[in-house]
Order: C-alpha cells, then sequence, then structure tokens
C-alpha cells in the first residue's frame, strides 16, 4: 500500500551468503548444488511480481522436494531463512537488518501505520522453499500485518495483497472514511477505487485492505485524533471551525493516510460539526 524501492540485492549472492557458513559439510554442499534452482526461481518471481501475477508461480509450490516442508531439502532451504539470515549472528543476518531498515522511517508499508521489525514472506517459506531468502520476495512489516496475511496463497491475481516493491497505488486517493450519525457517531473506512483502476487491481487493493484489517486498525486511531481536535474548536465561531477542518484537509493533499481520509470526509459533511458529534469524542 505504501511502496518502498526494491532492494538492490542479487538473489544467487544473498543465498550463498546464507549458505556460506552452514555446517555439516554435508548439508552445506546440498544447498550449494541448489543454487541454481533458488537464483532461477528468484528470476521467475521478479517477472512474476512486476507483472501482478505472482499467483501463477503454483509450479514452484513445494519445490524441490514435493510436498513435504518439514523434510529433506524443503525443509534445508527453509532453515536458510530462519537459521542463516534472520538469526542473530548468523551470515545472512546483515542482509536481514539491511532489509528491515529498507521500511520508510521504520513504518511497515503494508499498513502504513506499525513499526516494521518483522521480515514479511510474500509468497510464504513454507508452501515456495525455493523463495525462502529472495529479496524481492522478503518485506518489512510490522508483526501485526506478518501475522494476519499468514501462510496465504493467492489462487488467483485478485486473491494478491499489495507488494510494497511491485505495486504503486500511492499516487491516487483511495481511502476513504463515512461518518456515521447519531446516536453513535462514528467512521468508517473504506476503499473508494480509483476510476482508473482495473478490476483485478480493485479487488487486490480491497483484498489487501480487509487482509490486514486497515478499516478496524485505523478506526481505532481516530478517538484521539478528534477528541484533540473538538478541544481546539470548541468555542469558536463554525465558520472558523469549518475553515479550520478544510485548511487540515488540503495540507494532506492526495495521500492515504487515516488521517487524511478523516479529514477529508470531515471537510465533505460539516452536518458532523454543526450537530455536536465532535464534542462526543473523547480518547
Ligand atoms: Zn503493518
Amino acid at each position: 500500500m505504501w511502496p518502498i524501492p526494491q532492494p538492490d540485492l542479487d538473489a544467487r549472492s544473498v543465498y550463498a551468503t546464507c549458505v556460506s557458513k552452514t555446517r555439516p559439510a554435508k548439508v552445506k554442499a546440498r544447498l550449494e548444488l541448489l543454487e541454481d534452482a533458488v537464483a532461477a526461481a528468484a528470476d521467475e518471481y521478479e517477472k512474476a511480481a512486476a507483472t501482478g501475477s505472482l499467483h501463477a508461480l503454483k509450479h514452484l509450490k513445494d519445490q524441490p522436494d514435493g510436498n513435504d516442508p518439514a523434510k529433506g531439502d524443503n525443509k534445508k532451504l527453509t532453515g536458510c531463512y530462519t537459521s542463516r539470515m534472520a538469526r542473530k549472528g548468523s551470515a545472512g543476518r546483515e542482509i536481514y537488518d539491511q532489509l528491515i531498515k529498507s521500511a520508510r522511517r521504520g513504518r511497515c508499508p503494508l499498513c502504513g501505520h506499525g513499526f516494521a521489525d518483522t521480515i514479511d514472506h510474500q509468497l510464504p517459506k513454507i508452501a515456495y522453499p525455493l523463495l525462502a531468502v529472495t529479496p524481492a520476495n522478503l518485506v518489512p512489516a510490522c508483526l501485526p500485518c506478518n501475522k494476519a496475511k499468514g501462510e496465504a496463497i493467492p489462487a488467483v491475481a485478485e486473491q494478491q495483497t499489495l507488494h510494497p516493491y511491485f505495486d504503486d497505488v500511492s499516487g491516487q486517493v483511495w481511502l476513504a472514511a463515512r461518518l456515521t450519525p447519531p446516536p453513535e457517531p462514528g467512521v468508517i473506512f473504506f476503499v473508494a477505487p480509483h476510476p482508473d483502476w482495473s478490476a483485478t487491481l480493485t479487488a487486490r487493493v480491497q483484498r489487501h485492505f480487509a487482509t490486514y484489517k486497515l478499516a478496524r486498525l485505523y478506526a481505532a486511531q481516530v478517538g484521539t485524533e478528534l477528541a484533540a481536535l473538538s478541544d481546539y474548536l470548541r468555542g469558536k465561531p463554525y465558520r472558523a471551525a469549518i475553515d479550520e477542518i478544510h485548511d487540515r484537509a488540503a495540507s494532506y493533499g492526495n495521500r492515504n493516510s487515516w488521517q487524511a481520509a478523516l479529514y477529508r470526509a470531515l471537510a465533505a459533511n460539516p452536518w458532523f460539526i454543526k450537530s455536536g458529534c465532535l464534542n462526543e469524542w473523547d480518547d
């Protein structure tokens, strides 16, 4: 949802680094034999991600071993991530740290809100062992987003959540909010598809929004904001209050943060202020 640059890391080199200190020598030798397959899978992955087609990589699922992720080569490959990249002091840990740092201002690119202090596999490593340490498949993410997606695998294009390295909808306004009237005034966030979007992209953004429970996440933030706004506007003439709301909405431009969506909604619905709904908020 909030794109970040694809890491400037070569998949084959990253894999070789992770494997370099593997013991025993027998396991290391086996992993080295898999390097070409890992590099080829990474190449396919990047091409598919660039065209929104990760769902089409079904032939890579459960490879190279078949369908048992807990044994043989598949276990060795997933171990490359857990023991040889994510583990502190491991051969690939510097790469892991570099990926975490690629999050803009430490913020999770999947929700735009949490701290990006974990790595999420866009295609889960348990189902795609060959992609366990492929840099383009490793996205910095907050823990709730990482857990929310879990091991989900897209079966069709519409089921793909957005990929922060390859999908960019940040240039268009798509996040909107609806104000609900008394007796229980509230704010509901939702996706307002941009007219230029294809049906597939619309489905993907909505899938992303639902998967990471962004409506609930953003709705949980508004209390403090509206309570502070209510305090600030208290006693001000109605016209001045409306002008303030419009100024704040304009200051967010075309952003898709929950604050931007909230102020756009407030600016478009002056009844929310006039009816005293704003005064009912507390933090
Ligand atoms: Zn997140």
